[in-house]
This record gives structure tokens, sequence and C-alpha cells, in this order.
């Protein structure tokens, strides 16, 4: 959440800036601005609402500099208005910053501010950080020195960048819980972004800050400094993935983009990882740590919105498979209570962007504890990827869609690799584990299949765009199929939708079924499947309207429900995903035929970083 972008070096930085912020837009976009640093003094220009509103402001003021910093914001402090909007600068104007994160000492630092006369303009935690540099900074003092002292009197999480018209020509940024990356320019240039997107554009050589770290960025390059004042040298890490997977290629919404990639982000995650002959998984992130691995006695995974969903999968993939324990956790939650972690227990956390506060907390609760840890991560080099002792990645490329798809349906693979992979140590023959690869592998064409459904579904859409309630129902390894299915409506068209295991309906959401009310209802021959009918059955006795996603050519649904999606055949274990996607592409038409922002769904952001 939230997008910080910095540039020194030999060109005008705001459209560099501005291109910037343009890539990271989908981690906020309730206001925007820049701060450029020229002879005389900084130039800040913001406005409240998307990033173009700031483009247009920019074009009329043409602010002027070749060191700024810019910020898209995600609001936990104060409405998203423009005096709200960062950069956020010292009474003078002299000083501005930028901030991801929330400040949680902010009201006793305002307080203490405002005592000796200083005038607060916004209602964020953040502003008061700006002024407190100003009060510390004694004259002659690098901006560096100020700006560490400064820190060492807040709490909270943090990622920010800071410019002064006192100590020109740098960029100073800190990070304490939020992400933040140096971009190392090829011509004098050096950059500050919260991902690689935010630099990606001048360089592929990033270097990622630790907690507690801070930088100074000038014409020089950059030189770090940890918690401890110390000079450190971190890695440079190379991005691996083109200009071209951050841009839409034809498509109207990154969301659709990214639901039509999935067959080759499915391919892209199994890649060298599948070994028929043995019915296993080779997974290098963890080939290491295979002895411990085989210890394990309990899982806990934990994770938060579409991941928490991935995770519930997991469960199921892992019990059934592996023959293991397995708990699910939010992590919100995880991180505040007392869990029982003991010896043999594996906390796997699960993130699309390796960033989430929530998970990482929780992760890091589970390391203080000195349980091992995992993660199941899409971006590379990012937080979550680095703290866990192992891990595997879902190399599916950058999601930038808020509402998550891709990188959904790639977890899924992660996990059942990684099912395969402590199965085939436990309790899973040669003979099931091939199975299960051989599904694995025809995967990608099935959900090319799928994504053929694409205008019967919008058809579909049409037919209940108007709808106030959506229900849907599914069992087994279909319930959190249910559950995301919902939530990915609920994100991107506004309908209020729940998802329910389909027995539990009889329970009380049955309550609720009339004959306005259309229930998507996960319908694949499986185990249970004549129980799901029975639910259907129930459904249909009280006139709802039935969506039914189902497996079969041909069967007794046909007639007896409103609607039909017929999806290709796969084992349970996989099934999920060839029954997720058409329903990531009817919440998309949905949205689109009710005039939603598909992919800046309102008070959502992307990359959760904070709490
Ligand atoms: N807490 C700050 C604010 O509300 C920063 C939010 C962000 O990360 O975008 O302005």
């Amino acid at each position: 959440m939230c997008g910080i972008v910095g540039y020194v070096g030999p060109e005008e930085a705001g459209p560099i800036l501005l291109q910037g912020l343009k890539r990271l837009e989908y981690r906020g976009y309730d206001s925007a601005g820049i701060a450029l640093l020229n002879g005389s003094g900084v130039q800040v220009v913001k406005r409240s609402g998307k990033l173009s509103s700031l483009e247009q402001a920019v074009q009329e003021d043409s602010p002027s500099g070749t060191c700024g910093i810019a910020h898209t914001r995600w609001a936990t402090h104060g409405a998203p208005n423009q005096p709200n909007a960062h950069p956020h600068t010292s009474s003078q104007g002299d000083i501005a910053l930028v901030h991801n994160g929330i400040i949680e000492n902010a009201n006793d630092i305002r307080t203490q501010l405002s005592a000796i006369g200083y005038v607060f303009t916004s209602e964020t935690d953040t502003e008061a950080v700006v002024h407190l540099i100003d009060r510390l900074w004694v004259e002659g003092e690098p901006l560096e020195d100020v700006v560490a002292a400064a820190l060492r009197r807040v709490e909270g999480a943090y990622g920010i960048a800071v410019v002064s018209s006192r100590d020109p020509g740098k960029i100073v940024i800190a990070r304490n819980g939020s992400p933040l990356l140096i971009g190392v320019g090829k011509n004098g240039e050096t950059l500050a972004g919260s991902d690689a997107a935010a630099v990606i554009a001048l360089t592929r050589d990033v270097v990622y800050l630790d907690d507690g770290d801070y930088a100074v960025l000038d014409m020089d390059g950059y030189r770090i400094k940890d918690i401890h004042g110390a000079q450190v040298s971190r890695t440079t890490h190379e991005v691996t993935w083109d200009l071209e997977a951050i841009e839409k290629g034809g498509y109207e919404h990154f969301m659709l983009k990214e639901i039509f990639e999935q067959p080759s982000s499915l391919r892209d995650v199994m890649r060298g990882r599948l070994m028929e002959e043995d019915g296993d998984s080779r997974l290098g992130g963890i080939a290491h740590h295979q002895p411990n691995l085989s210890r394990v006695r309990r899982v806990v995974i934990t994770a938060c919105g579409t991941s928490w969903h991935a995770a519930l999968l997991g469960e199921y993939m892992i019990e059934e498979l592996a023959r293991i324990p397995v708990e699910v956790e939010y992590a919100s939650e995880f991180r505040y209570r007392n869990p029982v972690l003991e010896d043999g227990t594996l906390v796997l956390a699960i993130s699309q962007s390796g960033e989430t506060a929530d998970t990482l907390a929780a992760l890091r609760e589970a390391k203080h504890r000195g349980i091992s840890t995992m993660g199941v991560v899409n971006v590379v080099g990012s937080t979550i990827a680095r703290e866990t002792d192992y891990g595997i990645y879902l190399h599916a490329g950058p999601e930038i869609g808020v509402a998550s798809t891709k990188a959904f349906t790639s977890q899924l693979v992660a996990l059942a690799l990684v099912t395969l992979n402590i199965g085939r140590r436990r309790h899973l023959s040669v003979v099931q584990g091939g199975g299960i690869v051989r599904a694995l592998k025809e995967l990608p064409d099935q959900v090319e299949k799928v994504l053929e459904l694409d205008s019967q579904i919008r058809s579909l859409a049409e037919a209940y765009a108007d709808a106030r309630n959506f229900l849907y129902l599914g069992r087994g390894l279909q319930f959190p199929v249910a559950l995301e299915g919902a939530l990915k409506l609920k994100e991107v068209s506004y309908i209020h939708a729940e998802g329910y295991p389909a027995a539990e309906m009889k329970h009380g959401p049955i309550a609720l079924i009339d004959e306005d009310m259309p229930v998507v209802v996960l319908a694949p021959r499986d185990a249970v499947y004549q129980k799901v009918v029975s639910s259907i059955e129930e459904v249909k006795a009280r006139r709802g309207r039935i969506i039914a996603v189902v497996t079969d050519e041909a069967s007794e649904l046909d007639g007896k429900v409103d609607h039909i999606i017929r999806v290709p055949q796969t084992i349970a274990l996989l099934q999920p995903i060839l029954t997720t996607v058409p329903l990531q592409l009817l919440a998309y038409h949905m949205a689109m035929i009710r005039g939603a922002d598909v992919d800046q769904p309102r008070n959502l952001a992307k990359s959760v970083t904070v709490e």
C-alpha cells in the first residue's frame, strides 16, 4: 500500500517521478504528490484523487528540479483529501517528506510540537515526522543525521523519503516495516521505490533496504547505514521481468490481462519442478532443508485475504496427502494471539507481494519463538522471501490488478508442489504422486478451455448485474473456492456476496433465499457431488436462481438449474483452480457492466503494508 518514488540524477525528475507513480498506482490512489528540489527551494504539487489529477496539476505548475520524491497514498490517518496528501512539508516549506506506514506515537509528537508553536495542516500521522525533523535540525548538520535522530524518536512502521533545500542534492530514505528499495542507475542517477515497478524503466539493479536501514541517494550513488549507524552493504538483485509485464498489453484492465495470463503463469510456477517418474516435485528453494521438512509434525499456514483462501486449500492438500495436521490462521489474528507453537511446527506464510504487514508480523512472531518458517511468495527479494528460512516463489510475474487472480491459482499449484514434496517423504506413493504430476501438467491447457467461456460468462453477468446479493456455495475443496468467488465479486463489483459451505446453508443463510437471490453452486464431479446436488434442490425449492459450475458433460443438473458453467475435470486436489477461473471472469464482467473501476476498486490497494 502506498507508493514511494525518488529520483536524483542528471535529468528533470518530474516526468520520471510521475512515470514511477503510474507504475505504483495500484498501491494506493487516494491522492498523489511530488516534491522537487531546485535552486529556489522545494516545490510541492499534490492533489486528491487519482494520479491523473496530479499529472494535470504538474502540467500547469511545471515544477522543475533534478532531485525529488513522489507518493501515491492509501489513507490510514485522515481523509483522502488534498491537505492530507503527501509530500508533507515543514512550516517554512524547506523539508518535504513522503511516508508509507503508520507512525504510532504521532499524537504524542504532535502534542509536544504543537505546545511549542508548530502548526499542523493535515490530519495525518506523517506530518509529525517532518516537523520533528525540523525541530531537531541543528544548522550545518547533514539531512541524514537529522532524519536518523528523528526516527529514533518515532514508533511504528515506515518507509520514508525526505528532501530538503537546507541540504540539497540528496534524498534520504529509511525503512522500518514498509518496503523500500534503491534503483541503481547506469547514467549517474539513483532512484528509490516501494517496489521494483517504480524504477524498472531506468534500471534492473535494485538493492532492498532492511528494517532499521537508512540511506543517502545522490549524484555519487548511494550509501546505506544500519540501525546502529554503521555503514553496511546490501546485496544488489537483478529484476528479471520486463516492463511489458507491468503494462496492459492490449487488455482493457490489468485484472483481465492477469486472468488470461493464467495458462502461462501456471506453466511458470511448475517449470522445472515436476518429476513425473518419481511422482515428486523438485523445489530448489527447499532442497537444502529437506531433513527439517521431514521432521515437521504440524503446519500452521498464515495469510490474509485471497492468500488465506489459498491457505485453506493448502490445509486440505497437506492433510489429505502428506497426513500432517494443518491449521490456517488469519495473520492479523495470529500476531496478537498467543499461539501454541511447539517444536516440530512449521509456520508457512503465503503472500503475493511478500510485504503484507500482518503476515510479516506473524512470521516474525514465529521466528522469535524459534519456529522454522517457510514462504510462498510471488515477489522475488521481498521481505517475507528474505526473512523465511526457506520457500518457494510463484514466478507469476508482477500482479498489478488489485483483486488477486493469477497469484491465487499459482499459489494453489505451489502448495500442491509443496504437498507432493512433503507427502513423498511420508505416506504418498510414487503412483499417487505420479497421478498428481500428470494432472498438473494438463492444467494450463484446461485453464485455456475455461477462458473460452468468457463470452458466456459475460452474458451471464449481464443477466445478474442488478443483483444486490450473491451467495456462493461449495463443499470440501470447493468451499474455499466459494469464499474466493464471493470475495472477488465484493472487491470489484461492490455487490454483497457470501461464500458458505454448501451444507451449512440450511443452518442460516437459507433464510435469505428467494427469487431475487442468485446462488453460485460449485458442483464438480467429486466425492461430495451428490450432497451438493441436494443443496441445489434445497435452493431450487425456495426459488433461488442457480448458477452451477459443473464438470460433467451432461448431467441431472441440466434443466434443473438456471445456468450451467461447464469446466474441464481434473483431480479433486486441483479442481479448485478450474472452478475459480470462471468466478474471476464473472466478478470482472459484473464490475464492468456496473461501471466500477476494476483495477482500482474503491478503498482497496494492493500490497497491504500497513496493519
Ligand atoms: N499513514 C500515512 C497516511 O495516512 C501513510 C499512508 C500510506 O501508507 O499511504 O497518510
